[in-house]
């Protein structure tokens, strides 16, 4: 729901720390104006809205295509599988497909997502299209010069790359955000991706805690895709990506989904995920399925003044409402279903 204003009392997670309270959540022209103490016994649970950190939307239409091989065969451009198909698909099913994984993140609570756009400067404005009229916003990093109409630049591995070093300085001087996958099968490139002093990060599945350091020094976001690291076969345990690790080294972490063409674009299972098999504390899972939001230049942490961007959830429409801890439950169960109303802002 898009509404502007707005009254809601439940069991809200409150503030970065999203501890569990009984609140009335006041929303006046799109803004958190009020978080009052609420004495009844709250029905609803209340939630922030979800932010995909990582994503690539356009292959959608290669969803569970029957392929075999690893990150190079699949996904590394310009050759890997997924760039032949995209480079094959009329743009009008490349848009349906993309507008269908947006309405799914948008029912399963997400209010926004970072997109590693292919396609040049047509293929940012088919996202564009996807995306429009919905209450999921995008941000949009481009290449082979999408990144001029995008938000930013999102580079595949410097390894892959030439020329990286220009295309940063290019971006950077048109005032565009700068993202880099690195790490994702080995450490090697993640230096020479630090040194452009990007604004996020994309996996560091292999990073060296000397790495993980440095970004946390520079306050470098990290977005992590504990699943399609798996589906790829770069982790096979809880190892990588050092998700622990990078908590203890002081990283900041959002949680991103990755290739739309075998991960399904649903933040509720990328946090079942990394709680069954990182065992992270859920506090820690759910503000990295939150705190994205800041490459919108927002957060949507529940705070007085924040932009209104939450999760009305309904326990008693399924067995949750016995939880004894909702934001575990959450974290490890949270379903579309249970998902009664979106108070999203799209200013
Ligand atoms: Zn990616």
């Amino acid at each position: 729901m898009p509404a502007s204003s707005c009254t809601v009392t439940g069991l809200a997670l409150i503030g970065e720390e999203m501890e569990a309270e009984p609140v009335r959540i006041t929303v006046e022209d799109g803004i958190i104006v009020s978080l009052e103490p609420f004495s009844g016994r709250p029905e609803r649970w209340i939630c922030p809205a979800f932010f995909n950190a990582h994503t690539h939307l356009g292959d959608t239409v290669a969803m569970d295509i029957p392929a075999r091989g690893g990150l190079a065969e699949l996904v590394r451009p310009p050759d890997g599988l997924k760039h032949r198909i995209l480079a094959s698909t009329p743009r009008a099913d490349l848009v349906a497909g993309m507008r269908a994984s947006i309405d799914v993140m948008l029912a399963t609570g997400t209010m926004g997502f970072a997109d590693f756009r292919e396609g040049g400067a047509v293929g940012v404005a088919a996202l564009r299209e996807a995306a429009a009229g919905l209450p999921c916003r995008p941000v949009i990093f481009g290449r082979d010069g999408g990144e001029r109409e995008a938000d930013g630049i999102g580079i595949s591995s410097v390894r892959d790359v030439e020329h990286a070093e220009a295309l940063v300085a290019e971006a950077r001087r048109l005032g565009r955000l700068v993202a880099l996958h690195a790490g994702e099968r080995d450490p090697s490139d993640v230096d020479d991706a630090l040194s452009f002093e990007p604004d996020l990060l994309v996996h560091c599945t292999h990073a060296t805690d000397r790495q993980l350091r440095a970004c946390a020094d520079a306050d470098i976001p990290i977005a992590v895709c504990p699943r399609s690291n798996w589906v790829l076969g770069v982790a096979a345990s809880a190892a990588h990506p050092p998700l622990q690790r990078m908590l203890d080294l002081g990283c900041r972490l959002f949680l991103g989904t990755d290739n739309v063409m075998f991960v399904q674009p649903e933040i509720p299972q990328e946090m079942a995920f990394a709680a069954t098999v990182y065992r992270l504390p859920p506090a820690e899972i759910l503000r990295a399925a939150v705190s994205g939001s800041a490459l919108l230049g927002r957060s949507s942490v529940l705070e007085e003044g924040n932009f209104a961007n939450f999760l009305v959830i309904n326990p008693n429409k399924s067995n949750i409402c016995f939880s004894r801890d909702p934001r575990t439950t959450i974290v490890k169960r949270i379903h579309a279903s249970a998902i009664e109303q979106k108070v999203l802002t799209l200013k």
